[in-house]
C-alpha cells in the first residue's frame, strides 16, 4: 500500500538547510495499524505530510497504492490527498459554524455529490462513529472524543483506503483516547483501511500493529517501550 524508498526531506532555512527525514525505506502493507512514534521533532509530521501528498521529498521515491506520488503534479497530488486520504489532526479542525452533519459533509459537497446521497453517508458514518442523535449538534457541544470521532467521520466520508492521523488522542483523557483507538484499529481490521498514526502515546503504540520509530529524520529499530518521549 505505502512504498517510500530512499525518501529524504530538506527543508532550506535563510540561516542554511535542515535534514529533517535521511533516506529512508518504508513499507506499509494494506489495512495495516502503524503508530509512528519518536522525539520531538524526529520528522513524524514530516513524514506523515509526506505520505499524504501534502508535500514532496527533496529525494526518493513514495507510492502510495499504486501512484508514484512524487511523480505527481501539483493538480492531480491536491486530488490525491482529496480523494485517496483522509486526515486526523490532534486539534480536530472541525469548523465551528457547521453542525456535525455539515462538517462530515464538507468533502462530499465539494465534490459536487447529489443531496440526496450525501444524508444517506452522513448518516452511515454518524452510526459508524457511534454518534447518533448528535448530527444537528456544533462542535463547541460535544466532548474531545466526539469531536474527534466527527473528525474520523469527515476523513472517511470520500472512502479513502488511508487514514493518516497526527496525535489524534492527544488532547483526549484515557477514556476518549481509547475510543478513538478501537474505532481506527476496527476500521484497519474490518474495513482494511490503512492507518499511519504519529503518538507520543504508549497505550496507542499498543493498539497499532506495528510500530514505526524516528529518532533525527531516520527509522531506527528495536525496542521501543523503553524509550523516551517528549
Ligand atoms: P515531529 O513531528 O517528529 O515533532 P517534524 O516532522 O514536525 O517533527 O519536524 C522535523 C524537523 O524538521 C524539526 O526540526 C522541524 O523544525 C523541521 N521542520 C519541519 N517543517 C519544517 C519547515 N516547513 N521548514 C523548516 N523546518 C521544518
Ligand atoms: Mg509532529
Amino acid at each position: 500500500m505505502i512504498k517510500l524508498e530512499k525518501v529524504s526531506k530538506v527543508f532550506t532555512l535563510e540561516s542554511g538547510s535542515f535534514t529533517a527525514l535521511k533516506q529512508n525505506d518504508i513499507h506499509i502493507k494494506k489495512g495495516e495499524f502503524i503508530a509512528i512514534m519518536g522525539p520531538s521533532g524526529s520528522g513524524k509530521s514530516t513524514l506523515l505530510q509526506l505520505i499524504g501528498g501534502l508535500d514532496l521529498p527533496t529525494s526518493g521515491t513514495i507510492t502510495v497504492d499504486g501512484v508514484r506520488l512524487d511523480q505527481l503534479n501539483e493538480k492531480d497530488r491536491t486530488l490525491f490527498r482529496r480523494t485517496k486520504v483522509g486526515f486526523v489532526f490532534q486539534n480536530y479542525q472541525l469548523l465551528p459554524m457547521m453542525t456535525v452533519a455539515e462538517n462530515i459533509a464538507l468533502s462530499l459537497a465539494a465534490n459536487k455529490t447529489p443531496k440526496a446521497e450525501i444524508d444517506s453517508i452522513v448518516n452511515r458514518l454518524i452510526r459508524e462513529v457511534n454518534l447518533e442523535g448528535k448530527a444537528s449538534n456544533f462542535p463547541s457541544q460535544l466532548s474531545g472524543g466526539q469531536q474527534q470521532r466527527v473528525a474520523i467521520a469527515r476523513a472517511l466520508a470520500m472512502k479513502p483506503g488511508l487514514i493518516l492521523a497526527d496525535e489524534p488522542t492527544g488532547n483526549l483523557d484515557r477514556k476518549n483516547g481509547q475510543d478513538v483507538l478501537q474505532l481506527l484499529s476496527r476500521l484497519s481490521k474490518e474495513e482494511r483501511i490503512t492507518v499511519v498514526m504519529v503518538t507520543h502515546d504508549r497505550h496507542a503504540a499498543k493498539t497499532a500493529d506495528r510500530v514505526i520509530m524516528l529518532r533525527d529524520g531516520e527509522v531506527v529499530q528495536g525496542e521501543w517501550e523503553g524509550a523516551e518521549f517528549h
